[in-house]
């Protein structure tokens, strides 16, 4: 056995096989596989192999297609080694509009992101899959492209071409113990003896936590059992000519495709199991659990009512093993928290439809230090440390019993809320708020001001709260509005070279004393990596607020480029509170009750002074993400519900009012305000982004401004625009493909109702210019709306 390697993979599943195969197509020389037991010996064994491309995400999309691409033919033909894809398709059937408009708008994604999805009626279905019952469905998805894979075959297959490449795999070998050297090198303790390596990766899959535990992460993963039956001979299925696709009824929460002269049908219960929460007993391993057929018998039935002949086979088997669930049942990619060239690929529920792309993209993450596409949907950061136990056991029932749930826009799942509720909450609840939940925050979405609605409706047209954040938006037009801004993620950064540190951190310079700047950070190829709203507070003495979500990644950029300076950075999320007052009232408003002098010529736009408010510390910030002149109050968290009383009393002569996400959301659009994750990610630059006056490249050296500038002058760059739709029936919401004639040339990256500009709006990218005077179409929902380009208000 090798004692030095560059990366020790641990973890001979599905995704870990695939990281070695795409690590050593990089020309990654020295990679090494640790494997407990024999490969696939996990989770990856039993996998009944469905392969599908249908995803709510163009990233997650992609790692499904890829994984397709790989087991249909390129395995194959690499390695000589069988994989036994089947390329049968899928259906997916329903009965309800809300899910053939999720059918719709998947179709549009791939649209997009060139994979072909179709919308049948039921007598093309019944076309497509003759023993299927049809006469109560209203519709279906076709996703021709789909298939099944013997997962163990192509994880062999891909080892194959790993070693053929000079990988090592040492199975019957078990981490034992992990740590880092003083070299910062990674030291792996097996039970066959130690390797140094200078890259880890955490593949472990059932057992990512016991592995986490020694690297120095608590993973937010729960593994949950599932079952499937496997039938005997059925003969309407044994005389079929050809392979039928295979089936999915989401409503009814199943899946059947064919296996040999029968079928498999796995059925997900509303009350699934989990199993093991406190660590997986080390002994366990290639063993099944025993089956439970009262839990799934019910379920299984709807799949037998809906394909009558599935219903002539005895059971020949039922397979029951654990799948790892995260806290929205996408896997774990990317860096470790906090931790040096330590990798996770895991966390997966549907490793092998993941596997071979989430392979592809982790290598290519390793190799180029960044991610190939938007990671934000997997990567291993999106948890902070309020994903406790129990956030993590709750939401991983949640996901499993929506394993087939319709994924509404604005969906807020009710499972593991309120892990951190603000000292205002109560108050604001009592005034109508509706929470959602970001990054563990309970953040008002929006106000509610009748008492017996206390909740968002679901839908992809227009919800309940539609009306009420119009009633926000123009009271805040007109008079003033209170928004919760609590859950930014904040940071302070001081000492010797907060300047210099700051001044090279993004694009944007370096604000003055007293001055606020934003500052995008850039990945090494010119992409949007964070968003800092950068607030000097002297000459040493930085204070930073970024996007809720990003919290773990930004941290992780600041303390890594903190490195080559003198500064410390100091995660101040949970300390501050902040209050957004905007509105033409809100400086008079906040006169009454400040110790400082808020006219603007005092107090001008882009400053920030300490003051108080009714004897509180704020710091108070003139900025806007609203487009009304306005303040944001950032204050000591514990002072937060005394500030807010006097802010309520203050506002009660000036109409205040409140605005929630919703409204901001809105509002920030008609101003063409881009907002991080959505319409800023690593994919794109701040210059495509049109955020060319934030960009300062005069004399001034930063990580990815060679990249940015190159980028702009290739001819296949991307630019952003503000768009106006014709589209009265539905709101965009994202992720919608725009046409000129009829060439997808742009993607909506978020939208909404402009409440004061009474327009449907929307940002997009597109590849190239678009001129005005094109004519451009927006599909939203299947339906094709005329849109246009807009200046922001
Ligand atoms: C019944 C069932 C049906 C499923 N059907 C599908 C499906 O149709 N499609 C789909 O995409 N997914 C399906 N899945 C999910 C899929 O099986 C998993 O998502 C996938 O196999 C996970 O792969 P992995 O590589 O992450 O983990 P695993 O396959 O669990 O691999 C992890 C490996 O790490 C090794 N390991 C653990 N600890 C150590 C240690 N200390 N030292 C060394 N090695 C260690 C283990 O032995 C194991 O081999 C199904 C799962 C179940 C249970």
């Amino acid at each position: 056995m090798k004692t030095h390697a560059q990366v020790v993979v641990i973890g001979g599943g599905v995704m870990g096989v695939s990281l070695i195969y795409h690590l050593t197509q990089l020309g990654w020389k020295d990679v090494v596989l640790v494997e407990k037991n024999e490969l696939t010996a996990g989770s990856t064994w039993h996998a009944a192999g469905l392969c599908t491309h249908y995803a709510h995400n163009i990233t997650i999309m992609n790692l499904r297609a890829h994984s397709v691409k790989l087991y249909q033919s390129i395995l194959e033909e690499e390695t000589g080694q069988a994989v036994s894809f089947h390329a049968c398709g899928a259906l997916r059937v329903t009965r309800y509009q809300d899910r053939l408009d999720e059918f719709r708008q998947v179709q549009g994604i791939g649209a997009f992101a060139g994979f072909d999805f179709h919308i049948l009626t039921p007598a093309e279905l019944q076309e497509i899959y003759p023993l299927a019952r049809v006469d109560d469905l209203i519709g279906a998805i076709y996703e021709p492209l789909d298939g099944h894979v013997d997962p163990s075959q192509a994880t062999h297959a891909m080892a194959k071409g790993a070693r053929n490449r000079g990988a090592e795999i040492y199975r019957q070998t078990r981490v034992t113990g992990i740590r880092q050297k003083a070299d910062r090198d990674w030291l792996v303790a097996t039970d066959r003896g130690e390797i140094s390596a200078q890259h880890i990766v955490n593949a472990a899959g059932t057992w990512c936590r016991e592995i986490g535990v020694m690297m120095g992460v608590d993973l937010p993963v729960v593994p949950m059992l599932h079952q499937y039956i496997v039938s005997d001979r059925i003969d309407a299925f044994a005389g079929l000519d050809h392979e039928l696709p295979m089936i999915r009824d989401p409503d009814e929460s199943w899946y059947l495709r064919m296996e040999r002269d029968g079928v498999i049908i796995g059925p997900y219960e509303k009350q699934g199991k989990p199993w093991s929460i406190d660590g997986v007993p080390p002994e366990f391993g290639m063993e099944l659990l025993d089956p439970d057929i009262d839990a799934i018998a019910e379920i299984a039935g709807h799949a037998m009512e809906r394909v009558p002949a599935a219903a002539d086979g005895g059971i020949k088997n039922i397979v029951n093993g654990p799948i790892t669930f995260t806290p929205d049942a996408n896997p774990l990619i990317g860096p470790a928290f906090d931790l040096d060239n330590a990798w996770l690929l895991t966390g997966s529920s549907m490793g092998v439809m993941e596997g071979g792309g989430a392979g592809k993209f982790l290598a290519e993450w390793m190799d180029a230090g960044e991610p190939p596409m938007d990671a934000l949907a997997v990567d291993s950061r999106r948890f902070g440390g309020y994903a406790d136990r129990d956030f993590r056991v709750d939401k991983a029932v949640e996901c499993f019993a929506a394993q087939f749930g319709i994924h509404y826009p604005y969906e807020e799942r009710p499972a593991g809320r309120k892990q951190k509720v603000t000292p205002g909450y109560e108050l604001l609840k009592r005034h109508g708020a509706v929470f959602g939940s970001v990054y563990g925050f309970e953040r008002p979405n929006w106000y509610s001001r009748d008492p017996d609605i206390t909740a968002s409706s679901l839908s992809f047209r227009r919800a309940n709260w539609f009306e009420p954040v119009g009633v926000e938006c123009n009271n805040l037009q007109q008079n003033v509005g209170l928004g919760d801004l609590s859950a930014f993620s904040k940071f302070r950064v001081s000492g010797k070279d907060a300047f210099r540190f700051i001044d090279q951190l993004g694009a944007n310079c370096a604000p003055s004393p007293g001055r606020i700047g934003l500052t995008h950070a850039l990945t090494a190829s010119g992409g949007v990596h964070s968003e800092f709203s950068v607030t000097s507070l002297g000459e040493n003495e930085f204070y930073l607020a970024s996007a809720a979500a990003a919290g773990r990644q930004d941290e992780d950029l600041l303390r890594s480029r903190a490195r080559a300076f003198e500064v410390s950075v100091e995660n101040i999320t949970d300390h501050r509170g902040v209050f957004g007052i905007m509105g033409p009232n809100a400086e008079a408003m906040l006169q009454q009750v400040a110790d400082h002098d808020l006219s603007i010529e005092a107090f001008p736009w882009l400053s920030a002074r300490p003051i108080r408010i009714a004897g509180i510390s704020v710091d108070a910030l003139r900025v806007s993400y609203v487009g009304e002149a306005g303040f944001e109050l950032h204050h000591d968290i514990t002072q937060q519900k005394t500030l807010l009383e006097h802010l309520l009393k203050a506002g009660e002569q000036y109409n205040l009012g409140f605005y929630g996400a919703f409204a901001m959301n809105s509002m920030r659009l008609e101003k063409g305000y881009r907002a991080w994750g959505a319409d800023l990610t690593t994919e794109r630059t701040p210059l495509e982004a049109g955020l060319g006056y934030l960009v300062k490249t005069d004399a001034r050296d930063f990580i990815g401004c060679e990249a940015m500038l190159e980028r702009a002058q290739a001819d296949n760059h991307w630019c952003m625009e503000l768009l106006e739709f014709d589209a009265p029936e539905f709101d965009p919401f994202y992720l919608h493909t725009v046409f000129r004639g009829n060439e997808a040339i742009g993607m909506v990256t978020s939208g909404s109702f402009g409440h004061r500009l009474q327009k449907t709006i929307g940002l997009a990218y597109f590849r190239n210019q678009v001129a005005p005077a094109d004519e451009l179409t927006v599909e939203i929902l299947g339906r094709k709306a005329a849109t246009r380009i807009r200046a922001p208000l």
